[in-house]
């Protein structure tokens, strides 16, 4: 397993990892197969998605907050209930195929760690799968 940091800036925002998570595959000397991408967080989560326009990961984000209300009748009282939510709708991991030592994203995937309840640091686990 390799080990990604990521520092969010944001309480919710999606910071893309491809590279990261390239070079971790380099690490780890995978040539064919798969990896997993997990996030080890309650909330936070992995979504891959465009990256040629910053804008639709800000549309992505900001609709989610439409969906999900940061306050509503939750019972959970730590007051993050909205980025819980959000985490477990977008999931906390990704398989990604190798070939060739290269991940298989298409031309205008990245992959994202999603944000939401940041700022803060955080780690994501890449690993053959
Ligand atoms: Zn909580």
């Amino acid at each position: 397993m390799e080990t990604v940091s990521v520092e969010s800036k944001q309480r919710e925002e999606l910071v893309e990892i491809t590279r990261q998570v390239k070079m971790a595959v380099r690490n780890l000397q995978i040539r064919n197969g798969s990896i997993i991408v997990y996030v080890p967080h309650t909330t936070a989560g992995v979504v891959i998605n465009e990256s040629a326009d910053p804008s639709v990961g800000k549309d992505i984000v900001n609709f989610l907050g439409k969906m999900v209300p940061q306050n509503s009748n939750y019972l959970h009282a730590e007051g993050n209930s909205d980025a819980h939510i959000k985490a477990s709708l977008l999931g906390n991991s990704q398989i990604i195929p190798v070939s060739e030592g290269e991940i298989l994203l298409g031309t205008w995937q990245g992959i994202f760690f999603a944000e939401f309840d940041g700022p803060r640091s955080r780690k994501v686990l890449v690993g053959e799968s």
